[in-house]
Protein backbone atom coordinates (compact mmCIF):
# COMPACT_ATOMS: atom_id res chain seq x y z
CA UNK A 1 0.00 0.00 0.00
CA UNK A 2 1.10 3.54 -0.90
CA UNK A 3 2.15 5.62 2.23
CA UNK A 4 -0.15 8.53 2.99
CA UNK A 5 1.88 11.21 2.03
CA UNK A 6 1.96 9.66 -1.95
CA UNK A 7 -1.68 8.75 -1.54
CA UNK A 8 -2.55 12.51 -0.64
CA UNK A 9 -0.16 13.37 -4.13
CA UNK A 10 -2.49 11.28 -5.74
CA UNK A 11 -5.80 13.45 -4.57
CA UNK A 12 -4.44 16.80 -5.45
CA UNK A 13 -3.17 15.53 -8.57
CA UNK A 14 -6.58 14.11 -9.91
CA UNK A 15 -8.24 17.03 -8.22
CA UNK A 16 -6.30 19.67 -9.95
CA UNK A 17 -6.56 17.73 -13.40
CA UNK A 18 -10.33 17.98 -13.02
CA UNK A 19 -10.30 21.58 -11.81
CA UNK A 20 -8.23 22.28 -15.34
CA UNK A 21 -10.57 20.00 -17.30
CA UNK A 22 -12.45 22.05 -19.92
CA UNK A 23 -16.03 22.31 -19.59
CA UNK A 24 -18.19 19.49 -21.27
CA UNK A 25 -21.75 18.64 -21.61
CA UNK A 26 -23.34 15.13 -21.83
CA UNK A 27 -26.25 14.34 -23.87
CA UNK A 28 -27.76 10.70 -22.69
CA UNK A 29 -29.85 11.18 -26.10
CA UNK A 30 -31.28 7.35 -25.66
CA UNK A 31 -32.10 6.12 -21.75
CA UNK A 32 -32.10 2.32 -23.14
CA UNK A 33 -28.99 0.21 -25.12
CA UNK A 34 -28.52 -2.57 -27.49
CA UNK A 35 -26.01 -4.04 -25.56
CA UNK A 36 -26.94 -5.24 -21.73
CA UNK A 37 -23.58 -4.58 -19.87
CA UNK A 38 -23.75 -5.56 -15.75
CA UNK A 39 -23.28 -2.50 -13.83
CA UNK A 40 -23.60 -0.04 -16.90
CA UNK A 41 -22.92 3.66 -15.19
CA UNK A 42 -26.07 4.67 -16.48
CA UNK A 43 -28.48 1.55 -14.96
CA UNK A 44 -29.37 1.00 -18.89
CA UNK A 45 -30.16 -2.79 -18.32
CA UNK A 46 -33.06 -1.53 -15.92
CA UNK A 47 -34.03 1.19 -18.24
CA UNK A 48 -37.15 1.70 -19.63
CA UNK A 49 -36.82 2.83 -23.98
CA UNK A 50 -36.92 6.18 -24.06
CA UNK A 51 -35.60 8.83 -26.64
CA UNK A 52 -34.68 12.34 -25.19
CA UNK A 53 -36.95 14.54 -27.20
CA UNK A 54 -35.71 16.56 -29.65
CA UNK A 55 -37.59 19.42 -28.54
CA UNK A 56 -35.91 19.15 -24.89
CA UNK A 57 -32.25 19.57 -26.99
CA UNK A 58 -33.78 22.23 -29.04
CA UNK A 59 -34.63 24.35 -25.16
CA UNK A 60 -31.62 23.29 -23.65
CA UNK A 61 -29.08 23.93 -26.01
CA UNK A 62 -30.30 27.25 -27.56
CA UNK A 63 -30.91 29.24 -23.65
CA UNK A 64 -27.02 27.66 -23.43
CA UNK A 65 -26.02 28.81 -26.38
CA UNK A 66 -27.47 32.44 -25.45
CA UNK A 67 -25.70 32.30 -22.37
CA UNK A 68 -22.32 31.75 -23.65
CA UNK A 69 -21.68 29.85 -27.24
CA UNK A 70 -17.92 28.78 -26.44
CA UNK A 71 -18.57 27.90 -22.44
CA UNK A 72 -17.99 23.63 -23.43
CA UNK A 73 -14.92 22.50 -24.94
CA UNK A 74 -16.86 19.00 -26.15
CA UNK A 75 -20.78 18.05 -26.18
CA UNK A 76 -20.69 14.04 -25.99
CA UNK A 77 -23.69 12.97 -27.34
CA UNK A 78 -24.27 9.41 -25.84
CA UNK A 79 -27.10 6.70 -24.05
CA UNK A 80 -27.33 4.40 -23.41
CA UNK A 81 -26.84 3.76 -27.39
CA UNK A 82 -27.30 6.88 -29.27
CA UNK A 83 -27.24 5.38 -32.65
CA UNK A 84 -31.01 4.31 -31.39
CA UNK A 85 -31.92 7.47 -31.46
CA UNK A 86 -34.09 8.30 -34.98
CA UNK A 87 -32.67 11.76 -34.83
CA UNK A 88 -29.27 11.32 -34.21
CA UNK A 89 -28.47 13.24 -38.06
CA UNK A 90 -30.09 15.98 -36.97
CA UNK A 91 -28.93 16.62 -33.29
CA UNK A 92 -25.59 16.61 -34.20
CA UNK A 93 -26.48 19.08 -37.16
CA UNK A 94 -28.43 20.93 -33.87
CA UNK A 95 -25.42 20.93 -31.79
CA UNK A 96 -23.17 21.97 -34.20
CA UNK A 97 -25.52 25.19 -35.06
CA UNK A 98 -25.63 26.11 -31.59
CA UNK A 99 -21.88 25.88 -30.75
CA UNK A 100 -19.95 26.40 -34.14
CA UNK A 101 -16.14 25.72 -31.76
CA UNK A 102 -17.38 23.07 -30.12
CA UNK A 103 -15.61 19.38 -30.30
CA UNK A 104 -18.72 16.78 -30.85
CA UNK A 105 -18.17 13.53 -29.72
CA UNK A 106 -21.27 10.40 -30.50
CA UNK A 107 -20.22 7.53 -28.07
CA UNK A 108 -21.12 4.12 -29.38
CA UNK A 109 -20.62 0.73 -28.86
CA UNK A 110 -20.62 0.10 -32.71
CA UNK A 111 -23.51 -2.61 -32.86
CA UNK A 112 -25.30 -0.32 -34.84
CA UNK A 113 -22.63 1.67 -37.08
CA UNK A 114 -22.75 -0.85 -40.22
CA UNK A 115 -26.76 -0.04 -40.57
CA UNK A 116 -26.73 3.84 -40.30
CA UNK A 117 -27.82 5.78 -43.60
CA UNK A 118 -25.89 8.00 -45.53
CA UNK A 119 -27.87 10.93 -44.14
CA UNK A 120 -26.38 9.86 -40.44
CA UNK A 121 -22.94 9.71 -41.98
CA UNK A 122 -23.22 13.41 -43.94
CA UNK A 123 -24.21 15.08 -40.69
CA UNK A 124 -21.11 13.54 -39.07
CA UNK A 125 -18.97 14.34 -41.60
CA UNK A 126 -20.91 18.21 -41.86
CA UNK A 127 -20.63 18.59 -38.51
CA UNK A 128 -16.85 17.16 -37.61
CA UNK A 129 -18.30 14.69 -35.51
CA UNK A 130 -16.02 12.37 -34.25
CA UNK A 131 -17.27 8.41 -33.99
CA UNK A 132 -15.93 7.27 -30.49
CA UNK A 133 -16.04 3.92 -30.13
CA UNK A 134 -15.84 1.60 -26.87
CA UNK A 135 -14.87 -1.91 -27.61
CA UNK A 136 -16.82 -4.34 -25.95
CA UNK A 137 -15.84 -8.14 -25.46
CA UNK A 138 -18.90 -8.80 -27.87
CA UNK A 139 -18.93 -9.61 -32.02
CA UNK A 140 -18.74 -6.50 -33.52
CA UNK A 141 -16.19 -6.01 -36.29
CA UNK A 142 -14.73 -2.92 -35.44
CA UNK A 143 -12.19 -2.91 -38.51
CA UNK A 144 -15.19 -2.08 -40.20
CA UNK A 145 -16.42 0.93 -38.21
CA UNK A 146 -13.19 2.55 -38.91
CA UNK A 147 -13.29 1.36 -42.36
CA UNK A 148 -17.04 3.03 -43.35
CA UNK A 149 -15.81 6.31 -41.12
CA UNK A 150 -12.76 6.56 -43.78
CA UNK A 151 -15.12 5.63 -46.83
CA UNK A 152 -17.54 8.71 -45.40
CA UNK A 153 -14.87 11.28 -44.17
CA UNK A 154 -15.79 11.37 -40.47
CA UNK A 155 -13.57 10.87 -37.76
CA UNK A 156 -12.94 7.78 -35.87
CA UNK A 157 -11.59 7.03 -32.54
CA UNK A 158 -11.35 4.42 -30.06
CA UNK A 159 -13.02 5.93 -26.81
CA UNK A 160 -12.18 2.98 -24.15
CA UNK A 161 -10.91 -0.48 -25.13
CA UNK A 162 -10.60 -1.99 -21.62
CA UNK A 163 -7.84 -3.89 -19.82
CA UNK A 164 -8.41 -7.69 -19.41
CA UNK A 165 -10.23 -8.01 -15.78
CA UNK A 166 -10.96 -4.43 -15.15
CA UNK A 167 -13.57 -3.37 -17.79
CA UNK A 168 -15.85 -1.17 -16.01
CA UNK A 169 -15.17 1.08 -12.50
CA UNK A 170 -18.55 -0.25 -10.99
CA UNK A 171 -19.95 2.89 -8.84
CA UNK A 172 -21.73 1.45 -5.61
CA UNK A 173 -24.22 3.90 -4.69
CA UNK A 174 -25.76 3.66 -1.23
CA UNK A 175 -28.82 5.10 0.72
CA UNK A 176 -28.65 3.13 3.78
CA UNK A 177 -25.48 3.75 4.99
CA UNK A 178 -24.30 6.55 2.90
CA UNK A 179 -21.09 8.21 3.23
CA UNK A 180 -19.18 11.58 3.54
CA UNK A 181 -19.84 13.78 0.88
CA UNK A 182 -16.48 15.52 0.86
CA UNK A 183 -14.61 12.36 0.70
CA UNK A 184 -16.83 10.66 -1.78
CA UNK A 185 -16.39 13.20 -4.24
CA UNK A 186 -12.69 13.04 -3.66
CA UNK A 187 -12.51 9.72 -4.96
CA UNK A 188 -14.93 10.36 -7.65
CA UNK A 189 -14.23 9.26 -11.48
CA UNK A 190 -17.47 11.02 -12.46
CA UNK A 191 -16.26 14.82 -11.69
CA UNK A 192 -16.39 17.07 -14.80
CA UNK A 193 -19.44 14.37 -16.76
CA UNK A 194 -22.24 17.45 -16.63
CA UNK A 195 -25.01 14.91 -17.85
CA UNK A 196 -28.63 17.08 -18.99
CA UNK A 197 -31.57 14.96 -17.85
CA UNK A 198 -35.34 16.27 -17.90
CA UNK A 199 -34.15 20.02 -18.31
CA UNK A 200 -31.72 19.97 -15.68
CA UNK A 201 -28.09 19.47 -15.71
CA UNK A 202 -26.62 17.16 -13.00
CA UNK A 203 -23.02 16.41 -12.24
CA UNK A 204 -22.66 12.82 -13.77
CA UNK A 205 -25.20 10.07 -15.05
CA UNK A 206 -24.73 8.50 -11.56
CA UNK A 207 -27.22 11.00 -10.18
CA UNK A 208 -29.35 12.23 -12.56
CA UNK A 209 -30.43 8.67 -13.60
CA UNK A 210 -30.64 7.52 -10.03
CA UNK A 211 -34.57 7.57 -10.01
CA UNK A 212 -34.03 4.30 -12.47
CA UNK A 213 -32.53 2.80 -9.78
CA UNK A 214 -35.35 3.47 -6.82
CA UNK A 215 -38.42 2.59 -9.51
CA UNK A 216 -36.09 -0.90 -10.28
CA UNK A 217 -35.21 -2.01 -6.86
CA UNK A 218 -37.61 0.20 -4.12
CA UNK A 219 -34.89 2.43 -3.44
CA UNK A 220 -34.80 6.07 -1.89
CA UNK A 221 -31.87 7.79 -3.51
CA UNK A 222 -33.06 11.70 -3.24
CA UNK A 223 -31.95 14.98 -4.83
CA UNK A 224 -31.74 18.11 -3.14
CA UNK A 225 -33.95 21.30 -4.88
CA UNK A 226 -31.45 23.78 -6.03
CA UNK A 227 -32.31 27.46 -4.22
CA UNK A 228 -32.81 30.16 -7.24
CA UNK A 229 -32.55 26.58 -9.34
CA UNK A 230 -28.93 27.05 -9.45
CA UNK A 231 -27.36 27.13 -5.88
CA UNK A 232 -26.83 24.18 -3.55
CA UNK A 233 -28.55 21.37 -4.71
CA UNK A 234 -28.35 18.48 -6.81
CA UNK A 235 -28.53 20.14 -10.39
CA UNK A 236 -28.97 23.25 -12.72
CA UNK A 237 -32.11 23.98 -14.03
CA UNK A 238 -31.05 24.43 -17.75
CA UNK A 239 -33.36 28.11 -17.93
CA UNK A 240 -31.67 29.24 -14.26
CA UNK A 241 -28.09 29.41 -15.97
CA UNK A 242 -26.88 32.63 -16.42
CA UNK A 243 -23.07 32.06 -17.14
CA UNK A 244 -20.32 28.72 -17.44
CA UNK A 245 -19.82 29.70 -13.68
CA UNK A 246 -23.16 28.35 -12.77
CA UNK A 247 -21.78 25.01 -14.56
CA UNK A 248 -18.43 25.24 -13.15
CA UNK A 249 -19.29 25.28 -9.98
CA UNK A 250 -21.88 22.32 -10.35
CA UNK A 251 -18.91 20.68 -11.80
CA UNK A 252 -15.99 21.06 -8.78
CA UNK A 253 -18.39 21.59 -5.57
CA UNK A 254 -19.58 18.03 -3.82
CA UNK A 255 -22.65 17.95 -4.58
CA UNK A 256 -25.48 16.23 -1.47
CA UNK A 257 -26.23 13.18 -3.53
CA UNK A 258 -22.27 12.45 -3.58
CA UNK A 259 -22.90 11.14 0.33
CA UNK A 260 -24.42 7.84 -1.70
CA UNK A 261 -21.14 7.35 -3.92
CA UNK A 262 -19.56 5.05 -0.77
CA UNK A 263 -17.18 2.92 -3.60
CA UNK A 264 -15.30 2.87 -6.54
CA UNK A 265 -14.00 -1.26 -7.52
CA UNK A 266 -12.81 -2.24 -11.15
CA UNK A 267 -15.21 -4.75 -12.54
CA UNK A 268 -15.12 -7.19 -15.32
CA UNK A 269 -17.58 -7.45 -18.25
CA UNK A 270 -20.40 -9.46 -18.34
CA UNK A 271 -24.16 -9.44 -19.35
CA UNK A 272 -26.36 -7.98 -17.02
CA UNK A 273 -28.80 -10.16 -15.01
CA UNK A 274 -30.32 -6.82 -13.80
CA UNK A 275 -29.14 -7.62 -9.87
CA UNK A 276 -29.11 -5.00 -7.26
CA UNK A 277 -26.03 -6.06 -6.27
CA UNK A 278 -24.62 -4.09 -9.77
CA UNK A 279 -25.11 -1.55 -8.47
CA UNK A 280 -25.56 -0.96 -4.61
S1 LIG B 1 -22.89 -0.41 -24.10
FE1 LIG B 1 -22.48 1.28 -22.67
S2 LIG B 1 -24.47 2.26 -22.39
FE2 LIG B 1 -24.85 0.24 -23.28
S3 LIG B 1 -25.26 -1.12 -21.52
FE3 LIG B 1 -23.08 -1.23 -22.04
S4 LIG B 1 -22.08 0.28 -20.70
FE4 LIG B 1 -24.27 0.76 -20.75
S1 LIG C 1 -22.83 12.20 -7.29
FE1 LIG C 1 -20.83 13.15 -6.82
S2 LIG C 1 -19.48 11.52 -6.07
FE2 LIG C 1 -21.27 10.57 -7.06
S3 LIG C 1 -20.57 10.13 -9.12
FE3 LIG C 1 -21.60 12.13 -9.16
S4 LIG C 1 -20.01 13.68 -8.84
FE4 LIG C 1 -19.17 11.68 -8.25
Amino acid sequence: MKNPVARLCNVVKTVKAKIDEPLRLELSLVDHCNLNCKGCTHYCPIAPQHLMPVDEVDAALSHLAAVDSSMFSYIYLLGGEPLLHPAIGDICRMVRRYFPTVGIKLLTNGLRVAQMDDAFWAACRDTDTVLSVTIYPVKVDYDLIEQLCRRHGVRYEVFHQPKEGRFFSKHVIDDINPGNRHVNFLRCHEIGCLTLRNSRIYPCATSAYADLVNNAFGRKFEHSEPRDGRHGGDYVEVQAVTSRTDLTRLKLRPTPFCRYCTRIEPTEWAPSRRSPSEWL
